[in-house]
């Protein structure tokens, strides 16, 4: 199952909109895998930031529908006045997206996670966990985060319940990374016979396709 991110279901549904690359894209599948590619390019290579700071952070959570509008604009206000925090905030996130794709891409790699990062991961998740509670609704059982909360890193929360649960579920054996050599982008693939090679065929594809066709032209 993609989204379900124990945050009310009527908030959402995990189908953000699709944007090109020069925006926030929303290919992942999986919040969590489209947090780590808020970073553009190839890690220890070229690089992207999409995300400068904290309001960038609200603003990607806005637009991959998992925070209300109100509370979007509530953080976004309350960041004016607490900045210190909101740094906080915007640098740990910051840091658990980086663990988070070194352990991915060391599962890819069929090596042991890095234990520093792993210790990183398990301290957010956590904290975020001190914040689940287990509602009744709808004739069952769940555990939800408050959605109203307008806590600085109720964003951070939602970002690590998908990354533990991405790491403890099947979706791990869906796991794939870009096969530009310029893109480090994830995604789950879950084509009929896992054959999806490109985070999105309208780019990195286009892209590897036309290299491909000046070198054969070359030739
Ligand atoms: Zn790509």
């Amino acid at each position: 199952m993609v989204g379900g991110y124990l945050i009310d279901p009527r908030i959402r549904s995990y189908m953000p909109s699709r944007t090109p690359h020069d925006s926030y894209s929303f290919i992942g599948g999986e919040l969590c895998l489209d947090f780590i590619n808020t970073l553009g390019g190839m890690r220890g290579k070229e690089t992207k930031e999409y995300l400068q700071d904290y309001n960038d952070l609200v603003n990607w959570a806005s637009k991959a529908k998992i925070i209300l509008p109100e509370i979007k604009d509530e953080l976004v206000e309350g960041s004016r006045y607490r900045a210190s925090m909101v740094k906080e905030v915007y640098q740990r996130s910051l840091e658990f997206r980086e663990c988070l794709y070194r352990v991915l891409e060391s599962h890819l790699e069929e090596q042991y996670p890095n234990a520093e990062d792993m210790e990183i991961i398990n301290s957010e998740q956590t904290e975020a966990n001190k914040h689940l509670k287990l509602v009744f609704d709808r004739g069952g059982y769940s555990w939800r985060f408050d959605e109203r909360t307008t806590r600085e890193d109720f964003v951070l929360w939602l970002i690590v319940h998908s990354a533990c649960r991405l790491l403890t579920s099947d979706l791990l054996g869906y796991l794939k990374i870009c096969g530009s050599s310029t893109c480090g982008w994830m995604f789950l693939d879950q084509s009929k016979n896992k054959s999806r090679r490109w985070c999105e065929m309208k780019t990195c594809g286009n892209r590897t396709k036309q290299k491909s066709f000046r070198t054969t032209k070359a030739i």
